[in-house]
């Protein structure tokens, strides 16, 4: 049922008109009428139930897809999901957007509640653990919505430096990880340019390739779906208003080297 549910979703919010409708109490035309946001919940009455929104223009492509609260005690990734949905407005493209994947571990602030989600890919929708028929769920999401880039928002407690480079086994605050090597033009681009609006050098990021884990979200939708996806991480040893704009400014930039076109306020970094 749920499947369906998300098939019939995507199908009208990518197709609906922003004028004149208003049949949906869900959906509904922001102070800029070229974007459309609408609200609904991932995991429809499971333990995992959690909202994500879907903003678009009035031309829906291209598709960016955007998680935060995958672990719910790095905190910075699901309040810039909410600065994000305060502040943009889209032109053109489509931004689907989950700030608190794991509900439940955002809201006692804890990594995970049974197992790291981030291990549970590609998930079980039989699973008696809660965080494997997510993992399932979202891969579903994912497949359903064939989005052209699918953006991770995460934080680490150890900071990239010198050495990091050359570890491809752990992530770092600081980076933005792929599974892939050569890193792809798309990340090269995306991380020359986020790092021209951040002064302070140690705030940069830089691309880090971590190597392919298969119960690993990212990993799961570039491997399976044949979809760009990328896990930026901030360091959790900034001060937390750093790490929310740091974070906007990643995901922004993914959102502009995929072409999609917003309005957004300046975000000033100390
Ligand atoms: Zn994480």
């Amino acid at each position: 049922m749920k499947k369906i549910l998300y098939i019939i979703l995507f199908i009208f919010v990518l197709t609906s008109s922003t004028h004149g409708s208003g049949a949906d109490s869900n959906t509904y035309s922001s102070g800029n009428e070229s974007q459309s946001v609408s609200q609904s919940l991932f995991g429809l009455n499971d333990d995992y139930e959690t909202p994500y929104y879907i903003l678009h223009g009035r031309k829906t492509t291209p598709v960016i897809l955007v998680q935060g609260g995958m672990h719910g005690d790095e905190i910075a990734s699901y309040m810039a999901c909410d600065e994000i949905l305060k502040n943009i407005k889209i032109t053109e493209g489509t931004l689907v957007i989950i700030p608190r994947l794991n509900k439940r571990a955002c809201d006692l602030n804890t990594r995970y509640i049974n197992v790291d989600l981030n291990h549970a890919f590609p998930g079980d929708i039989d699973s008696e653990v809660y965080e494997y028929r997510l993992a399932y769920e979202m891969m579903y999401m994912v497949d359903s919505l064939k989005p052209d880039l699918v953006i991770n928002l995460h934080e680490a407690l150890t900071k990239y430096d010198s050495e990091a480079a050359n570890n491809s086994e752990k992530a770092f605050g600081q980076v933005v990880i792929t599974c892939i090597q050569p890193f792809e033009e798309m990340l090269t681009d995306a991380v020359t340019n986020m790092n021209e609006k951040i002064t302070a050098e140690n705030q940069k990021f830089h691309p880090h390739y971590y190597s392919f884990s298969d119960w690993s979200s990212l990993d799961n939708f570039v491997s399976k779906f044949d979809i760009k996806s990328y896990t930026v991480e901030t360091y959790r040893g900034f001060n937390i208003d750093t790490r929310i704009k740091l974070q906007q400014i990643a995901v922004l930039q993914f959102m502009k080297e995929l072409g999609i076109k917003f309005d957004y306020p300046e975000i000033p970094l100390d």
